[in-house]
């Protein structure tokens, strides 16, 4: 009685760890959202849109102060020029963005080249919108991928090619030079490269973030999705945006329309309130998860994972292959129930199931206590 496109993929595992967390009441560090309260000026803003009447529908592609806001943010932030009329569409998180921009280019059968490890949504993303997905491996400690394997995944039926900068759930980086050889390889095939930028403002270290967007004229032939969920605390709000040259924009409006109609109208103006914190709540930001990632990444090496700092967003994919106790499924599951830690199995983010047998990922979104009573249960492994 249900559709075959339903047969290509599963309910999602990051949420489903999310439950498993609760049965056993496990600290969650499976699901990467944070655990501690969103910023009063936020909340405030929330609460004054619905007393303020924003309660019924938003122009469906978007509040216009909200569009205009993202707009000037896009420009200098990310060096993209988007036309808040013609080239900004809010949606309801970019989880809903790139679904709609995916259903929004593609035609069943045709090819999405995919970085591997991936995050979970894009296999069904790609399964609902009719792609198939050609995966191109990410290797090695730096996570690099091979120039040469790269270009052999595009063919004629290659239509889109997707980028998440910085990576979930590797925490890598995406650096200018590897940008340019995906750009050149986008345009010589006349492809459309679909970005996913949620994690641009938590960042480390020496990293820079760029949208591939803004090198050259990439911007004809790019989609980026942004949101507002991890930069300011905000999961459950669901709201994010895409921006993209009005052709692809057009379509992409017209999927969003009859999927949602459009992101909450409260959240929304209360979203120009944040794109309106000044530059010290960015730099605090980072300030606050490099910490967390420092204590989650000691403990982690310290209890016998091996994994790498990662340079963005708030992963740790760790190696499991010394504690000997079977694959990352069952491990996921002894450290859910015996240590009480919940995590994310590492194949959840390979096609191949195979190639993440070996690793678990952590995500150190969470408060303080929450991350140190998770250190101290680990010290029983
Ligand atoms: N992006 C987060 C993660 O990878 C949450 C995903 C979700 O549940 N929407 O854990």
């Amino acid at each position: 009685m249900t559709s075959k496109r339903c047969d290509y993929f599963g309910e999602s595992v990051i949420r489903d760890m999310t439950r498993l967390a609760l049965r056993h009441d496990a600290v969650n560090l499976a699901q990467g959202f944070p655990d501690f309260s969103a910023p009063d000026e936020l909340k405030k803003a929330a609460c004054d849109a619905i007393m303020d009447d924003h309660n019924q529908y938003a122009i469906t592609w978007g509040a216009r102060e909200l569009r205009e806001e993202i707009s000037s943010k896009a420009g200098q932030f990310n060096g993209i020029q988007a036309d808040p009329e013609q080239e900004v569409t809010v949606t309801c998180g970019t989880t809903e963005a790139m679904m709609a921009s995916m259903l929004a280019i593609i035609d069943p059968g045709d090819e999405v080249i995919i970085f591997e490890p991936f995050y979970e949504n894009y296999g069904p993303d790609a399964a609902v919108s009719g792609a198939v997905p050609r995966f191109v491996p990410l290797e090695g400690d730096d996570f690099n991928f091979d120039a040469d394997v790269l270009a052999e995944a595009f063919n004629q039926r290659t239509k889109a090619l997707v980028l998440n900068t910085p990576n979930n759930p590797t925490g890598k980086v995406f650096g200018k030079e590897e940008m340019l050889v995906i750009a050149d390889l986008a345009t010589d095939n006349n492809v459309t490269v679909i970005t996913d930028e949620i994690y641009e403002h938590i960042i480390y270290d020496e990293a820079q973030h760029t949208s591939i967007a803004s090198m050259g004229d990439m911007d004809q032939r790019t989609i980026t999705i942004g949101g507002f969920s991890k930069t300011y605390s905000v999961t459950g709000w669901r709201v994010g945006y895409v921006l993209a040259p009005p052709h692809l924009t057009s379509a992409i409006r017209k999927i969003h329309d009859f999927l949602t109609v459009g992101a909450p109208a409260p959240l929304q103006h209360a979203c120009v309130t944040a794109l309106n914190l000044p530059p010290a709540y960015y730099e605090e930001l980072v300030k606050m998860y490099d910490k967390k990632r420092l204590m989650l990444y000691n403990a982690l090496t310290n209890s016998g994972f091996k994994c790498k700092l990662p340079q963005g967003a708030y992963y740790i994919l760790a190696d499991i292959s010394a504690f000997e106790l079977g694959n990352d499924v069952t491990f996921a599951h002894y450290l859910a129930s015996e240590i009480g830690v919940a995590v994310v199995p590492g194949s959840s983010f390979f096609k191949n199931t195979e190639m993440g047998a070996s690793t678990v990922r952590f995500t150190f979104s969470k408060s303080d206590e929450t991350l140190l009573e998770a250190v101290s249960r680990l010290e029983n492994l």
